[in-house]
């Protein structure tokens, strides 16, 4: 079972994170400041991190670098601070996926499954081959029939978010949570852009797809058009 490191000063919440992820079966360690969650992490090589963001001895945002400085380990914050730029910056500084407090026992249970996942799903193999298409996560490289195409950042995540489950029908609302980290919702219209330059660089159109086929109401699904 996966092993989680929860670092929250408040010790209510530190309890109860901790007695409902041990319930589940995942080894837990619980440390109530920023140094101390370090070294746990250091020790022990976890496969989790929820981290709080308002500690008494350090800020979580710069444990959360220096976190980033030794460890690839998914970080999940858990923060007080709802305003969306607080959110975007743990984001852009490493962090895997946020809960704001207070969080339900279901949400933080659903996060920990989702990151988990998402780190396993890459750690196993590092291609995803759909056709003529090869993904590889790690180099962040595509190729379509042996030529390179080039991706921005966004539409990578994309298309190997798509990839990863090929052939199902991806709903807006799982890809904005997905790929765009918005949980909450957010504008249909940027998936369809990026949609639509994806297509483009995969030399298809809409009207005449072939690995990214819409689902009218539903998704969008790739598939091996082959
Ligand atoms: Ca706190």
């Amino acid at each position: 079972m996966a092993s989680i490191v929860i670092i929250e000063d408040e010790q209510r919440i530190r309890s109860l994170v901790t007695s409902v992820l041990a319930e589940r079966g995942y080894e837990v360690r619980a440390t109530a400041t920023a140094l101390d969650g370090l070294r746990t992490i250091v020790d022990t090589a976890p496969d989790l991190v929820i981290l709080d963001l308002g500690l008494p001895d350090l800020d979580g945002m710069e444990l959360l670098k220096m976190i980033r400085a030794v460890s690839a380990v998914p970080v999940i914050v858990a923060t007080a601070r709802g305003e969306d730029r607080d959110i975007v910056r743990t984001l852009d500084l490493g962090a895997d996926d946020h809960l704001v407090k207070p969080f339900s026992v279901e949400q933080l249970e659903a996060r920990v499954r989702a990151v988990l996942r998402r780190a396993s799903d890459t750690s196993g193999d590092d291609r995803i081959v759909v056709g003529g298409l090869v993904i590889d996560l790690k180099a962040r490289d595509v190729t379509l029939d042996g030529e390179v195409i080039r991706l921005s950042p966004k539409e990578f995540d994309l298309l190997s978010y798509l990839a990863e489950h090929a052939g199902d029908v991806i709903s807006r609302q799982e890809l904005l949570a997905e790929v765009w980290r918005q949980p909450w919702g957010g504008s249909d219209k940027t998936i369809d852009v990026h949609l639509s330059w994806l297509r483009t660089k995969l030399g298809e159109t809409a009207a005449d797809s072939r690995y990214l086929q819409t689902v009218h109401g539903v998704g969008v699904k790739l598939v091996d058009p082959s």
